[in-house]
């Protein structure tokens, strides 16, 4: 099935009074969402007991969890040291995985810096390499990574790229980041079409498996010529990509994703309207 769920808590969940993300599954359910991504791109900050409550919260409602690994993680780092530090945040994220019984964590793999691109990946794929051991001594096999999108243009994150990282093991599931996407191409995404090409490209690196069950965010964004400046939210149409030519695709190609909405502030509200928007497609 097609999941969709916000990333982080909306403004309206503490104006209606709640205050932990352990009563996030409950909420997310009476609204009608089935997916929920935790937040831990500040740090990954939660600690068991409650990592384990919103585990169970989330079975009893069917609400898919996945996690948003710290932000600052970079694979592709000239400091060797850096490269070292990202890997334990990582194995930090996949450890509060494990807690929360979380099935997939989304990584930023990186930025250039003043390296080569080239050698940027080449030692994002080493790297990457290196935490798949990590995880699978310390039990972590069947929690997927999540390498992500990205929508500045000096970040280690184009779709090719992506592919890249996510070739060297079947468990690495890339996170499609259609804003990111959109912006990175300075508002590539615009028809159907459009879309069925990054499907296509997608499914000739990694196969129609991972194709199907990809992980997705969704968001209008704002750019400039350097890619990425802003998150908005579905009512602001001036800022792309529109939702309504993805649903199209997803409909047809009988696909089965996560996606989570990372509007600004009304991320759970916008993420009910994507399924309202899929569900017209499906429905006419
Ligand atoms: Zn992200």
């Amino acid at each position: 099935m097609i999941r969709f769920g916000p990333a982080g808590n909306s403004d309206s969940f503490y104006e209606q009074g709640y205050n932990s993300s352990v009563q996030m599954p409950g909420w997310l359910k009476s609204m009608g969402l089935s997916a929920y991504e935790y937040q831990c791109g500040k740090g990954v900050k939660i600690k068991e007991p409650t990592a384990r409550q919103m585990g169970e919260q989330a079975a009893v409602h069917d609400i898919f969890l996945s996690i948003h690994a710290p932000y600052y993680i970079n694979l592709a780092s000239e400091e060797r040291e850096k490269r070292e530090k990202s890997k334990g945040y990582i194995i930090q994220t996949l450890a509060a995985a494990a807690w929360m019984g979380a099935k997939r964590i989304t990584v930023h793999p990186g930025s250039y810096g003043k390296v080569d691109k080239r050698w940027a990946l080449d030692t994002a794929v080493q790297v990457l390499g290196e935490v798949l051991a990590e995880a699978d001594a310390a039990g972590y096999s069947d929690i997927a990574i999540c390498p992500e999108t990205l929508g500045k243009i000096n970040q280690l994150g184009s779709l090719e790229e992506v592919l890249e990282l996510c070739k060297i093991d079947e468990r690495l599931i890339p996170t499609i980041d259609f804003g990111h996407l959109h912006v990175r191409g300075l508002g590539c995404l615009n028809s159907a079409a459009d879309f069925e090409a990054v499907f296509d490209k997608i499914e000739k690196v990694l196969g129609s498996y991972r194709l199907k069950h990809l992980h997705c965010h969704f968001s209008r964004i704002e750019f400039t010529s350097a890619g990425e400046k802003k998150h908005w939210t579905l009512d602001d149409v001036q800022f792309g990509p529109n939702f309504e030519p993805l649903a199209e695709v997803l409909y047809k190609r009988a696909m089965e994703p996560v996606i989570i909405c990372e509007s600004r502030d009304c991320m759970a509200e916008d993420a009910l309207e994507l399924k309202h928007i899929y569900e017209k497609e499906a429905g006419g």
